[in-house]
């Protein structure tokens, strides 16, 4: 168990190390963030920085000497480079858990292995594999990359009379795992935390709306029905308990309507903090960043009700030009993340309003 005074490392210098970072001030906890050089807004909020290639086996050991744990803000952290940190002091949560997480098609395998819901799917090595995933799974499907995908990044439609040797030319031939298209209505996630001695708290569903893949608004309470809110945190708890998981994740969820009933299938599991989140810093009496702090540091978890009628809006490349109208706003909460560049698609900052309920 951590004390007030402790140091938490986290791998990752972004938005979400950042946050985590402010969380902990307030703990009395100290932060040191390893990342490698470039545009790292959490440097800014940090303790100790400190900014070295994922796989430099020295600079990693150093760091690790510094901090009372580890946690990341990614979960394309090699494996190796936890495991690695891992002889030197607790990883949470542990290689496992990345392991799983960071391969799609070992993260649905697992899932589906567990009895949760998941699209249809198989895996796809090359072309050959793809034509016979194609018969097996039929059309349409999504084409995903098995590794390194993220915000629609690495994937691919495969629509009737598409091509399937251009769908995967287009991923880059990778290892991929080919996925039945889910008729989703509506795209929700459970964001959770568990401890390691077992204890669990998931927040309330969260609805997602994407533009160009990349998540837009979160809107809490979901518009879904009370089985669902059971059923989506049973999911985080069966999947928390199985990977042994220690701190926040998030489930990312497809919801479907079937004879007039919702249900949820398991899109994906992120090993972090998570950007449909974000509402519970000004939306609930415990924010994800916060709890994940908590987790990690093996103390009581905070309570996870919500505030009243929350929406979070990303603020996503020049839309954080929009800051001064945002502070105008009365009630608006504004978080920008402190990046050099507002390049397309960069998620720069985001705001949460919330409302007193109807
Ligand atoms: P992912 O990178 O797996 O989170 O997928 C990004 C987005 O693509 C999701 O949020 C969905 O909107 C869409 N998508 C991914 N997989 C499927 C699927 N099997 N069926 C329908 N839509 C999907």
């Amino acid at each position: 168990m951590l004390k007030p005074g402790n140091t938490i490392g986290i791998l990752g210098g972004g938005q979400l190390a950042r946050m985590i970072a402010l969380a902990a001030a307030p703990l009395g906890l100290k932060t040191h963030i390893f990342a490698p050089a470039g545009d790292n807004p959490a440097f800014q909020v940090a303790d100790a920085h400190s900014s070295a290639a994922y796989d430099d086996l020295a600079a990693l050991e150093a760091f690790a000497r510094t901090v009372d744990v580890v946690t990341y803000e990614f979960e394309n952290v090699p494996v190796a480079t936890a495991g690695h940190l891992e002889s030197f002091v607790p990883v949470h949560p542990g290689p496992r858990a990345l392991g799983i997480t960071q391969d799609r098609l070992e993260e649905k395998s697992f899932v589906a292995g567990l009895g949760i819901r998941t699209a249809p799917f198989a895996a796809v090595d090359d072309e050959a594999g793809l034509e016979a995933a194609l018969a097996e799974i039929g059309r349409p499907a999504v084409l995903k990359t098995r590794r390194f995908g993220y915000d629609g990044k690495g994937q691919v439609m495969i629509r009737e009379g598409d091509d399937a040797s251009a769908a995967f030319a287009a991923i880059g031939r990778h290892p991929a795992i080919l996925e039945g298209f889910v008729p989703f209505e509506r795209e929700v996630s459970v964001v959770a935390a568990r401890t390691a001695d077992g204890r669990f708290a998931a927040y309330e569903v969260t609805e997602n709306e994407h533009r160009h893949h990349i998540l837009h608004r979160s809107t809490v309470p979901a518009d879904v029905t009370p089985a669902v809110e059971a059923s989506a945190s049973a999911i985080a708890r069966h999947i928390g308990e199985a990977l042994g998981y220690v701190g926040v994740f998030a489930v990312e969820l497809f919801l479907v309507v079937e004879g007039g009933e919702q249900a949820v299938i398991v899109n994906e599991i992120a090993p972090r903090v998570h950007n449909s989140g974000h509402w519970t810093l000004d939306g609930a009496v415990t924010s994800q960043f916060e709890q994940h702090v908590r987790a990690i540091a093996g103390w009581p978890l905070g309570a996870v009700e919500r505030l009243g009628r929350v929406e979070m809006t990303n603020l996503i490349g020049d839309e954080a030009d929009t800051w001064h109208e945002v502070l105008a706003e009365p009630g608006a909460h504004l978080h920008l993340y402190g990046k050099a560049e507002a390049r397309p698609g960069r998620k720069m900052g985001h705001v949460t309003r919330i409302r007193p309920e109807a």
